[in-house]
């Protein structure tokens, strides 16, 4: 039998499921308010794609804006970009509130988006023409100012966006779930969810009652709600870090090829490179947490490719993650079948860091009653979109 010490309450008025930086979050801005609030974690915090994603916070993805523009319509995409930049700079109020007491790895160094090839230039071009007409500011780069930042002259031209940001995110998960449970907030690891029903979640050994849930379990929501089978999609990333070294770049977080390549190097001098899936895209599905080595090896390739001067630097370790992508792109925020007792915050899509602060903070005030430019946004994210 689990001690009583360790069993989440019988009652409670919000159960949040899932401890990853969206959990997490909502659990802090649900605390912030005093609304009485567990969280229940299957694992440990951050064992999902929170710790294990190469934590860049950035605004424009792969999705580039005039992409987006076509895609999604011209509102709807600027309020993308506005739903994620309100999320940069919550977080970066919270991270200033987190760093006060102990040190965080959070770097506000910006981002760069490099050209890949041609057809990527021009796309960069176009798309951030579009941004600094919206009011997103950012700079263009030729390869000269490229190298002078990362130490490489792989790419002719890339964009550089002062306002993004690099983290150690599973720090920074167990950073916001201690300030949550600071606040008030019921965390509990290790403690797999078996069933959500209005009113009630079920978990191995007991149960709570409760007048919302709300899933924050990203890939794994079909898990529980076998509907969601059809709308988020358990894809697989690959990561390798190399070992430290006395290289001094900045942590700037950058991307190329479309969104499919990523990296960034840390204050000790580390290597952490992500991508290629494209090399394997049918195998890299499902929710085991495989080493795909012919992605990895493609991963290693690349860096060689970029910084043939540092291939003698060894690979420390490989990992891979599990994202959640949902069938148009967007995240599904809000209620589930228009249910007021059953939410979801999942879909991330590969890019969830900038947009957890706000899912978080927009889904705690609407069950607050508040209103805000969050909260005018979130309809768009409504997961009903997909019914009839
Ligand atoms: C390789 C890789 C690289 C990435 N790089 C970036 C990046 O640089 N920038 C960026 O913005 N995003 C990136 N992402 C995406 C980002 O990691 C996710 O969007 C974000 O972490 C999603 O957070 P989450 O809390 O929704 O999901 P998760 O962190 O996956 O959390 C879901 C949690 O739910 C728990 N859970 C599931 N079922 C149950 C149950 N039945 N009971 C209890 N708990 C349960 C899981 O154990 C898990 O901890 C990357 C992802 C991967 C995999």
């Amino acid at each position: 039998m689990t001690p009583i010490w360790n069993k989440p309450p019988h009652q409670t008025d919000v159960v949040i499921v899932g401890g990853g930086l969206v959990g997490v979050c909502l659990a802090y801005q649900l605390a912030r308010r005093e609304v009485n609030c567990c969280l229940l974690e299957r694992h440990t915090l951050a064992s999902g794609a929170s710790g294990r994603n190469d934590g860049q916070i950035i605004l424009e993805t792969a999705d580039y804006y005039t992409r987006m523009q076509r895609v999604y319509g011209i509102k709807e995409a600027l309020n993308i970009l506005r739903f994620k930049r309100l999320g940069q700079t919550g977080t970066h109020r919270m991270m200033a509130e987190l760093t006060e007491n102990h040190h965080l790895a959070y770097h506000q160094q910006g981002s760069l988006t490099l050209a890949y090839n041609e057809a990527e230039a021009a796309l960069i071009e176009t798309a951030s023409a579009a941004m600094i007409k919206d009011g997103f500011d950012m700079t263009l780069l030729d390869r000269d100012q490229i190298e002078a930042k990362i130490h490489t002259r792989r790419f002719a031209m890339g964009k550089y966006d002062p306002y993004d940001a690099s983290v150690n995110p599973a720090e920074m998960t167990h950073a916001i779930a201690a300030q949550a449970r600071r606040g008030g907030a019921a965390v509990f690891e290790n403690c797999r969810v078996t069933g959500v029903a209005s009113g009630r979640v079920d978990y191995e050994g007991g149960s709570v009652d409760c007048e919302v849930v709300i899933l924050a379990t990203n890939a794994y929501t079909a898990g529980l709600l076998p509907e969601f089978e059809s709308l988020v999609f358990p894809i697989r990333g690959q990561v390798m870090a190399g070992e430290p070294s006395d290289i001094k770049i900045a942590p700037y977080a950058c991307i190329t090829n479309f969104g499919y390549d990523y990296w960034h190097w840390t204050p000790e001098g580390r290597l952490i490179l992500g991508g290629r899936r494209f090399i394997d895209e049918h195998g890299e599905t499902g929710t085991d947490h495989r080493i795909n080595p012919k992605v990895q090896d493609a991963l290693c390739s690349l860096r060689d490719e970029m910084y043939p001067q540092y291939s003698h630097l060894k690979v420390e370790q490989q990992w891979s993650g599990i994202m959640g992508f949902s069938k148009d792109g967007k995240p599904l925020i809000g209620m589930i079948g228009g249910d007021p007792t059953m939410w979801c915050a999942v879909g991330f899509t590969g890019y969830g860091l900038g947009m957890c602060w706000s899912a978080g903070e927009a889904v705690a005030q609407v069950l607050n009653d508040e209103q805000s430019e969050l909260t005018e946004i979130l309809p768009m994210f409504a997961p009903n979109r997909f019914s009839g």
